[in-house]
């Protein structure tokens, strides 16, 4: 294990990749404006601040080359740090503490905490020292006569220019994490909503879903359907052609059920091979259509093969909402929720397997319709 991993947080997805961009950013930042100041100090005669800047210019070159590279990375980083601890330590002691240059020994201590470094051993004990440093360099460098006096506006301009640039690069790396924050979140929330085979919504969010749809249908007194389709012998497609075409064909399942629902409905993965749809604002009679249309594709939508077709076929039970106080299939059924309604689809389902499979099968009542 390379000693770039072995710091790096493991937990922030894209932590590594944004930490790398960012690192090129400054770099080419730092250089361009370390050029300028080496050009200032030059021309008012401070030369050892220019070539600081120099040597600074030449490290942050380096730097970017080996962020390009993906070498020493670690290293660099430490680099950074330290070239700006030196050189604002070094600028207030010879400028004074009216030039400003502390600000950016300043920003070190935040940026090292959300840096993507891990926290055991390294980076608490870095902040802290570098916390510590920034108020010792304070407490000696503040009311100390400074090597060489600059005129009051130069020394102004300089203060606000460091005060603004700091201020700047604070607000722009709060962003930056904010936006990694932002960014993981959505794609957290997509990985444990969505089931990784097919791409439909799995059953914790379907789960969810359904029980807000239920709650709206009920209130406006609306129909709402379920269907529960599973696939029929499906442990012989695995048998007979390996779990890798089983996985087509149940890919090639969910295309069908998404390409035979209406916009709104909800096509989930509830289990192994087992799919739920949920058809709001759709009675029984409607729901039974859908339901026949997906059975007669996937009977028609053979997967192929290299050398085969596999050809699949569904059972599908249906299941309506009973709304409060209303005496449907099942008689009165106030506060039906979704756990029943499941279960009133998935008993037909069941009785439509007994009864041959490959049909469609309405609660309560046995009525196989193929
Ligand atoms: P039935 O008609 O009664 O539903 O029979 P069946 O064979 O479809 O049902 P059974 O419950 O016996 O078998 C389901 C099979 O589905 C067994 C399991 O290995 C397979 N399965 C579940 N999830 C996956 C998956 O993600 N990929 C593949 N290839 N197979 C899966
Ligand atoms: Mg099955
Ligand atoms: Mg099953």
């Amino acid at each position: 294990m390379s000693l770039y991993s072995t710091l790096m947080e493991p937990g922030v997805i894209g932590g590594e990749r944004m930490f790398r961009k960012l690192m090129l950013q400054v770099s080419v930042l730092a250089s361009v404006i370390h050029i300028a100041f080496a050009v200032l100090f030059f021309t008012y005669d401070i030369v050892p601040l220019a070539i600081v800047n120099i040597f600074s210019v030449l490290l942050y070159m380096t730097v970017f080359v080996l962020i390009i590279r993906r070498r020493l990375i670690v290293i660099s980083w430490l680099a950074v740090v330290v070239e700006i601890v030196v050189h604002a330590t070094l600028a207030v002691y010879l400028l004074g503490w009216e030039s400003g240059f502390h600000f950016y020994a300043m920003m070190i201590p935040p940026v090292m905490m959300v840096s993507p470094f891990k926290e055991s051993m390294i980076k608490v004990p870095m902040v802290a020292g570098m916390m510590v440093l920034y108020v010792l360099i304070d407490h000696e460098l503040r009311g100390a006569q400074p090597v060489y006096l600059l005129k009051e506006s130069l020394l102004n301009s300089l203060y606000y220019f460091n005060l603004v640039l700091v201020l700047i690069s604070m607000v722009f790396l709060s962003g930056l994490y904010y936006r990694l924050v932002v960014e993981n979140a959505a794609r957290l929330q997509q990985l444990a909503t969505t089931d990784a085979l097919t791409g439909l919504h799995n059953r914790r969010c379907v789960q969810e879903l359904a029980e807000r749809e239920i709650k709206n249908h009920r209130r406006h007194g609306l129909p709402l359907s379920v269907l529960m389709c599973d696939l029929d012998n499906f442990k012989r497609v695995n048998d007979l052609f390996g779990h890798l075409a089983g996985d087509r064909v149940l890919r090639n399942f969910s295309q069908v059920l998404n390409q035979q629902v209406r916009a709104g409905d909800l096509v989930a993965r509830w289990g192994g091979e087992e799919f739920l749809v949920l058809l709001p604002s759709t009675p029984l009679a409607e729901a039974q259509a859908v339901a026949e249309r997906v059975r007669q594709h996937i009977e028609q939508a053979p997967v192929t093969m290299a050398d085969s077709e596999i050809y699949t076929t569904t059972t599908i039970g249906i299941s309506e909402l009973a709304l409060e106080g209303v005496s449907l299939t099942m008689g009165n059924l106030a506060g039906d929720c979704f756990e029943q309604l499941v279960a009133r689809a998935d008993d037909a389902l069941y009785q439509g397997k007994a009864n041959g499979r490959n049909c469609i099968m309405l609660e309560p009542q046995a009525a196989c319709e193929h």
